[in-house]
């Protein structure tokens, strides 16, 4: 071999040794910031009915701060109880109030606001219940949901009007804050920020994209599937996420499952079945491109419904079936009451 061919050889195998060497450094980086947890995930309510105890309720919050925005209050103080209960608060920099017991201090200090996904009771109803002992603080939700809100339960007759809207007398304790489509808005008091999307529902029903960063967690209220719907509002979510996708990273999803596979569509009244989510995270990746793009990525499944009938366990059945149909390697999580996640 000409010596000058030898030295331009090995100068080729010394560039690959260091471009390999690179490479790996990368993929270290990168999986190092996404093992790294940002967001706490708090389970106040797990089920989508019918245990008053354990109704759809998460708190989220930065791990920079001691500040959750409550994702959804369907249960609100019995959450909080049993989160006590499962030490889910013991890394909570908790503040200092001698009048209120811990769960009376989580929830007037640490929440800073509400954002819900809908009107329905099964989402709305333990800050209802909580709001003799709440503190002054905002709700963020889409203006139909607002509005259903405000007409259902703040109207002086199912429950005073703790909001700063319609009929008289006003309490004021909650501001009501209507949230644009797709537009990012400061949560107050925190250092997150959220985009809304309208879902399908029997009742207009919302998505929120959380910020902290560039790094985002997504929830779901409740929704139907596109397939059945006919409404393409989950595809315009898809799509709006794997835009942003590009240059962000998603930590976390939570999204419902209400119903076992067998339940035929006419019954389905706008949510979910195993083989539908999975229908809707195909898309979702298909958006995304490259091979296996949702691969371990943490999908947290909300509104199961409970129920009291003997010979049946809803929760199990979709666990196994969810993993049954998980071809896109993520990672089902069927959350508990009182659990504490990192994202
Ligand atoms: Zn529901
Ligand atoms: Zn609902």
């Amino acid at each position: 071999m000409p010596q000058i061919v030898q030295k331009a050889s090995w100068l080729l195998v010394i560039s690959l040794v260091f471009s390999i060497q690179a490479l790996a450094n990368q993929a270290d980086n990168q999986s190092n910031a996404i093992t790294e947890p940002v967001f706490e995930l708090v389970v106040l309510g797990d089920s989508g009915g019918i245990e008053d105890g354990n109704l759809s309720a998460f708190l989220l919050r930065s791990l920079q701060e001691a500040n959750y925005i409550a994702l959804d209050a369907g249960t609100v103080v019995n959450g909080i109880n049993q989160g006590i209960q499962y030490g889910a608060f013991d890394n909570l920099p908790l503040v200092t109030d001698d009048k209120w017991g811990l769960a009376g201090t989580i929830l007037r200090h640490h929440i800073k606001g509400y954002l819900l996904s809908h009107a329905h009771l099964d989402h709305v109803n333990g800050m209802l219940v909580a709001s003799p002992e709440d503190s002054t603080k905002n709700i963020y939700a889409l203006a139909s949901v607002n509005t259903m809100i405000g007409d259902t339960y703040f109207n002086g007759k199912a429950w005073a009007n703790f909001s700063d809207r319609g009929i008289a007398p006003r309490l004021n304790q909650y501001h009501m804050v209507d949230l644009p489509l797709g537009q990012n808005i400061t949560l107050d008091k925190t250092e997150l920020s959220v985009s809304a999307f309208s879902l399908s529902h029997p009742v207009e029903s919302s998505a929120f994209v959380i910020e902290h960063g560039n790094d985002l967690f997504l929830y779901f209220g409740d929704t139907g599937p596109d397939s059945v719907e006919k409404q393409g509002k989950l595809d315009k979510i898809w799509t709006a996420l794997a835009m942003q996708l590009k240059y962000k990273t998603l930590r976390g999803i939570i999204i419902e499952t209400s119903f076992e596979n067998e339940r035929p569509d006419h019954l389905l009244f706008g949510h979910l079945t195993p083989n539908y989510l999975m229908q809707e995270l195909h898309n979702f990746a298909t958006k995304l491109g490259g091979q296996a793009p949702l691969k371990d990525l943490k999908v947290v499944i909300s509104h199961i419904k409970y129920t009291m009938a003997t010979g049946s366990d809803p929760r199990a059945i979709i666990k196994q079936q969810l993993n049954a149909a998980n071809d896109l390697g993520v990672q089902i999580i069927i959350p508990q009451q009182g659990q504490r996640l990192l994202f």
